[in-house]
């Protein structure tokens, strides 16, 4: 009984959060400005912050992922930590030579009230930022939002900062991705290729957090969007934004500076999603859906008849990020599961508004909370009340999978307790796939686990 003080009975909480479903703003936007090639991560605050951030990354990714701190001290939490940036960009430009560095806030300097934009515009008076070379500030106060909140400010910030039309259209299309792990961004790349369509991904972090052993260490691995591809988007002729939480931001910014329109879709998971994105980015580049695509498609359709008698009426339990979670709904009640609980701790009324809508015809009796009262406590307090078959989150619901009994399937960020995952795309048709193989190896492995020897059997 590892939370063995859950209670059953619900009581009203105002000012409590117990087991929040989110992580601070810094980590997203770290994870943002990671997604661009030779960025370094700048963290405007005490060295615990940054290295919170750096651990929560690296625990995910298993990778070693760099950033920079302005290191406060007493002093500078009474006095403001200007001096500490401006150190701070002329130490890292002379000693760690990035192309860009990529400065966040943190709750205490926003707290004292430092003005990044008004230190950044000093270091550039001084001198200490090179020529050809570049600093990106996006303001994270983790007292507001989440780590998706964060994640959406800093990719506002490098299209902003990067993104010019000079009225040169180019036959291109953006694409701005919430948060998905690397071989997501491989994937969402490899449909555009499909399509014959040229593209840019912002962010992309293949090739940077799964890099292959080669023996030698590269501080700026080889991927991510550069800033020559950043530019650029100032140019093409649309741009499909996947996911309102994180890109929504990002996307206006585009439009609004550079006149290139945009298409909002969700991140493509599930039969549905993928469907909507596919179609986004083949009227955005003006190209047809090629036939590998929807036989791609096909697959996943098989599949789920195959599978459908196991995954009908049976009551899943979800929590993690807004943008993830509303196409896995969508996707869970197409294959006639039931997303009976659902939670994130990202606020923004839009969120329950929209899951709700999913969930309405064929799961009325669903339960739906976001923003600081939906915790992973909560949660566990419905489960108690009236059980599900499947529990859908990051690590954190281990626990309560555990003094429950309830089959698990790990999905979000983060993931610190398995490794491997962030290298198997669930985007797309074929992630589609795989996000049935896993749901249905959890169902099952219970199955025999528990059942008598009388009805343990071989064939399923
Ligand atoms: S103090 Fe704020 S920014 Fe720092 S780790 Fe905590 S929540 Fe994140």
């Amino acid at each position: 009984m590892l939370l063995r003080h859950t209670t059953t009975e619900i009581k009203e909480r105002k000012a409590l959060t117990v087991n929040p479903a989110k992580t601070c703003q810094p980590v997203g936007a770290m994870y943002a400005a990671l997604g661009v090639h030779g960025c370094l991560p700048h963290s405007h605050g005490s060295q615990g912050c940054c290295s919170y951030h750096r651990s929560a990354l690296t625990r995910h990714y298993k990778e070693p992922v760099m950033a920079a701190t302005s290191s406060f001290t007493e002093g500078s939490s009474v006095f403001g930590g200007q001096a500490n940036l401006l150190q701070a960009i002329d130490n890292i430009f002379t000693i760690y030579e990035p192309e860009i560095i990529a400065v966040h806030s943190t709750c205490l300097s926003e707290t004292i009230g430092d003005d990044l934009g008004q230190i950044v515009a000093k270091a550039k008076d001084d001198g200490k930022v090179p020529e050809g070379k570049h600093v990106v500030q996006a303001a994270t106060p983790s007292y507001v939002g989440s780590h998706v909140t964060g994640y959406a400010n800093m990719l506002e910030a490098f299209v902003k900062y990067f993104s010019f039309n000079t009225n040169e259209k180019i036959r291109q299309v953006n694409m701005l991705s919430g948060w998905v792990e690397p071989s997501d961004m491989r994937e969402l790349k490899r449909m555009a290729g499909l399509m014959d369509l040229k593209t840019v991904l912002l962010p992309d972090t293949s090739d940077v957090l799964d890099t292959p052993m080669t023996g030698k260490y590269t501080m700026y691995p080889k991927g991510g969007t550069t800033v020559e591809e950043i530019t650029s988007m100032g140019n093409s002729m649309a741009t499909v934004a996947m996911g309102d939480f994180a890109t929504r931001k990002a996307a206006i910014m585009l439009d609004n500076k550079c006149k290139v329109p945009f298409k909002m879709v969700d991140i493509p998971i599930g039969l549905k999603a993928t469907d909507r994105f596919v179609q986004a980015m083949a009227l955005a580049g003006k190209v047809s859906v090629p036939d590998v695509l929807t036989e791609e498609r096909g697959r996943l359709v098989d599949v789920i008849t195959d599978m459908h008698q196991y995954f009908y009426g049976k009551r899943v339990a979800l929590y993690g990020d807004p943008d993830n979670l509303l196409p896995l709904i969508e996707f869970l009640v197409d294959i006639d599961m039931k997303p009976v609980y659902v939670v994130s701790g990202t606020p923004g009324k839009a969120f329950s508004k929209k899951a709700l809508e999913i969930l309405a015809e064929k799961v009325p009796e669903a339960k739906v909370q976001n923003g600081a009262s939906a915790d992973m406590y909560l949660l566990h307090q419905w489960i108690k009340q009236e059980g599900v078959d499947l529990i859908m989150g990051n690590t954190y619901g281990k626990y309560i999978s555990r003094d429950e009994g309830i089959p698990f399937v790990r999905t979000g960020f983060p993931i610190v307790d398995r490794i491997g995952h962030s290298y198997f795309p669930t985007v797309g048709y074929t992630g589609g796939i795989r996000i049935l193989e896993r749901i249905l190896g959890a169902l099952m492995d219970k199955i025999d686990a528990t059942a008598p020897e009388e009805s343990f059997e071989l064939v399923m």
